[in-house]
């Protein structure tokens, strides 16, 4: 669950927002805990989900943890309506279960024409610096959010960031 760190920015607001908070920033710390005492953790602050193969590694590592995301709560998403891009993006056609076995049990994904979540990635690598990554791991947007407060009052020209945004989409 890559985020492009504006989004990970606007999800840690959504969070501060949220009426159970306390509970889903609790989720968060627990989550993060299970990764950094893995080697998923370790190749995380080391940005290696940044290669395209490993970062499939690493999904499929992530859920061999079997860590649910830490915004699902009784198996709904609890901030369906600001859900990042990447999740609306992973539309499956085949049976649920399926999901829990990524990897080892057929999944049949939506083809999507254009992948809005790369294209927001490359813009905001570009606009806000390589040295912060790409992307952003979800598990982990609360705190990089905080580390990086400064950074979520930058703006930009919506023009200049709507053509960015249409070049990276190639449209
Ligand atoms: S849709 Fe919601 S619960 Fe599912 S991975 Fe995305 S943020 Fe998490």
């Amino acid at each position: 669950m890559p985020l492009s760190a504006p989004e990970a920015f606007h999800l840690a607001g959504v969070v501060a927002a949220h009426g159970d908070r306390a509970a889903i920033e609790a989720r968060f710390d627990r989550v993060r805990a299970v990764l950094d005492r893995s080697w998923i953790g370790y190749a995380l602050r080391n940005r290696m989900a940044e290669d395209e193969r490993r970062a499939k590694e690493l999904a499929l590592g992530f859920f061999s943890l079997q860590q649910a995301c830490p915004l699902l709560v009784d198996e709904r998403c609890s901030i369906y309506a600001d859900r990042p891009v990447v999740c609306r993006e992973y539309v499956v056609t085949t049976p649920v279960e399926g999901c829990a076995r990524p990897g080892t049990a057929p999944l049949r994904r939506v083809p999507l024409a254009l992948q809005l979540s790369e294209a927001l990635a490359a813009v905001a690598g570009q606009r806000l610096g390589a040295e912060l990554g790409r992307t952003v791991p979800l598990p982990l947007a609360l705190a990089f959010a905080d580390e990086h407060r400064a950074l979520a009052a930058r703006t930009f020209p919506t023009d200049a960031l709507v053509a960015d945004v249409l070049a990276a989409l190639r449209v």
